[in-house]
């Protein structure tokens, strides 16, 4: 099962294309300036199987990719390589970007968990390394200069340019009376609305509710 904190299911705003997006709960890291603080906890959030998952992911006829972010995703990398290959099976052509926190390199000399081989096999792009809020340059869908865009196929390659340095962009869905930010947010945006501490021992985002993008980019990485 997976531990997922949030999906949105066909967006625009993280990559080409009508996307399906999972954010996982939990994350190893501690970024300064993570927007998802309340994702970075390792802690039950909403359990979901990969064949459900998948269905959940294609509800919308128009995706043609998926997008995984978090929390981190190598930490939950079985599942969701289990998810990308039950997706692609019913949807042929389907995109994967996948971000992370950890390095290319160390996620294949030293991989954290079971399927992070798996989970790369089905990555077309894998957007790696940590949120450096002081690196935030306002460009790409990587939240800060530090991150690298890799290509681990082709399928993708047209829209390098885009996913490095091209503009940002939010989309915002109103859920029982909380907002969730979709994307990877500009630094004037993360400044509005910052997350803060709810004073319980776990961080939440204020309102109007979470934002959430790209693996800490503004919210995971
Ligand atoms: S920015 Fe990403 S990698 Fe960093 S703490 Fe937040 S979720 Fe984890």
């Amino acid at each position: 099962m997976l531990n997922v904190a949030e999906t949105c299911v066909g967006t625009r705003a993280l990559g080409p294309g009508m996307r399906s997006a999972v954010w996982v709960q939990g994350c190893p890291f501690r970024c300064p300036g993570c927007l998802a603080p309340e994702w970075i906890p390792d802690r039950p959030a909403r359990a979901v199987a990969p064949a459900d998952l998948a269905a959940e992911l294609l509800a919308d006829p128009r995706v043609t990719g998926l997008t995984f972010s978090g929390g981190e995703p190598m930490e939950q990398a079985a599942g969701l390589a289990e998810v990308a290959r039950l997706a692609r099976r019913d949807r042929s052509g389907l995109t994967l970007i996948c971000f992370t926190g950890y390095r290319l390199e160390r996620l294949r000399s030293r991989p954290p968990g079971d399927g992070v081989a798996a989970l790369l096999a089905e990555a077309d792009v894998l957007i790696d390394g940590l949120y450096v809020a002081a690196r935030d340059d306002d460009r790409g869908l990587r939240g800060s200069s530090n991150q690298r865009v890799h290509h681990l196929t082709g399928r993708l390659r047209d829209a390098a340019e885009v996913l490095a340095t091209g503009p940002r962009k939010i989309e915002i869905r109103v859920r029982a009376g909380a907002a969730l930010y979709v994307g990877v947010p500009s630094r004037a945006l993360a400044a509005a609305y910052p997350p803060v501490a709810r004073g319980d021992g776990r961080d939440a985002m204020t309102v109007p509710g979470a934002l959430a993008g790209g693996a800490g980019e503004g919210s995971a990485r």
